[in-house]
Parts: structure tokens; sequence; C-alpha cells
């Protein structure tokens, strides 16, 4: 017998088809089967899932988790971290590698992914640029499905020039953490409004956006696919923006929290607002959110940094960066963007699914086309959700705790399985 499932009557949101009305999906084999308005009565022995009300988009992929296995296993391991994300409605996900010790070998490669066959989502692996992440040698990347030093910059630009060239002979993408270390300082908030009321050392926008200019002048002599990272500030945006015009295979993501917060919304020395880069000014936040709907910001990506809460307890200058996000990403976004007329729906399964895909050159996701994976999300848009201080994810470190928001994740199918139901 086919394994079916029928996802019946929602409002299916696929970009790619051109699509924004009522459908029913058909899924067989874990591939999109058909389309259609009234397949519930044609395939009556289908188990059903009924999406009713319910928004119906292409699998959410989330460029950028820590999932934090090896080594961190007391906030996050990969089958919990996929957990988060089926329940923050992501079909897949790209863990980062900055982990103990970090991912830079076919052989660690080989362990983790015979992990991830179990888990809710799909988990992709991001590979370190430089073996142990020390900045000094390049990491041998075969087989890795991108290139990260994520945590940091390589600093050697030499060393970044040939692991560009190392990811475009692989034919992978490099995502890249833009931050210079000598300007930040390792600062817990953004220089400015932040740092005067806080009363704590800030690290500047600059710090950021020399790194992005670098990057950009790398990725066009080596012709590299270069993805910029978490971007905070408007200057950033403006230098992906030029790459853009030039022509450059340049793409961007920013994260939920800086999409929806700024440095104003910090309530006091709480490290469950501390992550990197900081939360920047206003109008930061405001170029941000016109990058996403114009398409110079190309994906949202939650950055999902779980830390325990002894480590995050340490107080805002000595405790870790980083907030998880993978449960509230989609809220926080329908919430703030779509339903305050910054994003329309289109953008919204554009730069949570089509984008991600494409950058990590998923061809099988992104679209719910016939002959795609049965990936999709379902989320009721209105309906309203305090954001609880327990998570799937093994850790708490989240800003959004006690918010009120509307929208909400219904289900979360993969591969014609629901991973997810409410
Ligand atoms: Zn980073």
């Amino acid at each position: 017998m086919p394994q079916r499932l029928l996802i019946r009557g929602g409002l299916v949101i696929d970009p790619e088809q051109g699509l924004e009305s009522v459908r029913d999906i058909l899924s067989e084999n874990g591939r999109v089967r058909s389309l259609g308005r009234d397949l519930a009565r044609r395939h009556p022995s289908v188990p059903v899932l009924d999406a009713r009300g319910c928004w119906v988009l292409p699998g959410l992929i989330d460029l950028h988790v820590h999932l934090r296995e090896p080594g961190g296993e007391d906030a996050e391991d990969i089958l919990s971290g996929a957990s988060a994300a089926a329940a923050g409605g992501f079909t897949a996900v790209l863990a980062m590698p900055n982990t103990k010790p970090p991912l830079d070998s076919p052989a660690l490669l080989r362990r983790l992914r015979r992990k991830a066959a179990a888990a809710a989502a799909q988990v992709l692996f991001a590979g370190c640029a430089s073996k142990g992440q020390q900045g000094r040698e390049l990491a041998d990347l075969r087989g890795m499905d991108a290139v990260s030093e994520d945590g940091r910059s390589v600093l050697d630009s030499n060393l970044m020039r040939r692991a560009l060239e190392s990811a475009r002979s692989l034919d992978i993408p490099f995502m890249s953490h833009c931050e210079d270390p000598a300007l930040s300082r390792g600062a817990p908030v953004n220089e400015g409004r932040a740092s005067r009321r806080l009363r704590l050392p800030g690290q500047s926008w600059a710090a950021e956006t020399v790194m992005v200019l670098r990057d950009i002048a790398l990725a066009e002599l080596t012709g590299a696919r270069l993805h910029l990272c978490h971007l905070s500030c408007r200057q950033s945006v403006e230098a992906v923006r030029a790459a853009k015009r030039r022509g450059l295979a340049v793409t961007a993501e920013a994260s939920p929290h800086h999409l929806a917060l700024c440095e104003d919304d910090i309530p006091g020395p709480d490290p469950s607002w501390k992550m990197n880069p900081p939360l920047r000014s206003r109008a930061d936040r405001a170029a941000l959110q016109e990058a996403l709907a114009d398409g110079s910001i190309d994906a949202v990506a939650t950055d999902h940094a779980p830390h325990s809460a002894a480590k995050k307890g340490l107080g805002m200058r000595r405790a870790p960066f980083g907030v998880i996000g993978l449960e509230t990403a989609l809220p926080v976004i329908l919430h703030f963007l779509v339903h305050r007329g910054r994003l329309s729906r289109r953008r919204l399964a554009e730069c949570a699914s089509a984008a991600p895909a494409r950058i990590l050159g998923l061809a099988r996701k992104g679209s719910l086309r016939p002959g795609m994976d049965a990936d999709a999300t379902l989320l009721s848009p209105d309906e309203p959700w305090t954001v609880p201080g327990r998570f799937q994810s093994r850790s708490a470190n989240c800003p959004f705790i006690g918010m009120r928001l509307r929208g909400r994740v219904r289900a979360t199918v993969r591969a014609g399985r629901i991973v997810h139901a409410l």
C-alpha cells in the first residue's frame, strides 16, 4: 500500500506555482502527487489532515540553527532540536558546525547524519571552514551541505579566499557570520542607546558591515555563493543591495528577533535578550523589514541558539550570546510583519521556504508542485497564542516568553507524514 495523506481545504500559498487558493493536497510515498479542489471526495479512503481555515505553506526551511551536538547536549541535541523545529513548522534545518568538537571532518559528519536519520525534521549540516574552527588550516569539506565558521568570521582573508574557492568547487554555499572582533569586542549590546541606557559595553554596526564588505569582495574574486548570516543593520543591507545590483551570487538572511525587536525593547539586564549581533536601532529594524519585503534580504533564519539556564544565569556581561527561535519564528513573523502589512503572505512563503531551498540547492523543496517533497506547514493565521515558558527545545532562553502573538503553527507534515499537530 502506498503511504498517502490528504491535506484538506487549506489556503495553499505557493509562490513558485503562483498559487494562493484553497486546494486539497494529495501526497503519496513522501511526494506531492496532486493538488485540486475536490480531492477528498475522489479519494475517500486516504487519511485526512483537516486544513480548513489554515494557510498551507511549503515546509519551512531554517538556514541557521545550533543543535549543540556533540558537546552541548545539556542545552540541545539533534533530536530535541529537530522536535523543536517540527513544532515550529520547520521541515528542514541547517545545523551550524560550532559544536564541541566542531564539525570539520567526514568521519564526524557520518556520525551526525546517522543520528539525524531518526529526527522529526530533516537535518542538514554545515561544516567548518577551518580545522577545529581555529582559523588556520582549511577543513575537509567533502560531503557537507554548506560551509560556515559561524560564531565568528574567518579573520585570515587568504584562508577565507581559499574556503570560498573550496565551497565553489563543491558547489555549496558559504554561510558567513560577519564580525570583526577587534571592533565588536564581544560587547553584549548595541553601541548607542542600549549601551548608554543599560550601562554596558556596546558593539557598533560597523563590526558587522566591515566584514560584510570584505566577504562580498572575496565572493566577487572567487565566484563563490556567499550567504550572509543574521544581518542586523542598515549599512549591511545597503552593501547586499549593491552586490546584488552587480550581479554577484550574494544572498542574505535576517532573524525573527532582529526583524521584530530593537534595542529599545530590552527590558533590563536580562541575558535572554543577549544575542550576537545585538538588537540594533529602530531605524536598523525598519531597514531589515523593508529589505525582507523587497527581496534584498532573501530569507528568514532563526539562529536558534539554545543555552542552559545555568549559563544564561551568568548575567549580561558573562552569559553566552544567543536566543532560541525555532518554535516562535513563524508566529513572530506573522504578528510583527504580516499582520502589520510589512510582509505579504506570498513573501512569507518565499523567505521561509522557497528561498532557503534555493540557497541550499534543495531541488525538491520550497514548493508544493506535484513531484516535490510532501513537506508542508499549516498555520492558523489569526489564532492568538501566548508564548509559553517551556518548549520542545531543551532550552528556554527566549525574549518572546509571555508575549501574546496573533498566529500559530497548527501542524507540520514532512515527507507526507504528520510530525507535529495540535
Ligand atoms: Zn552567527
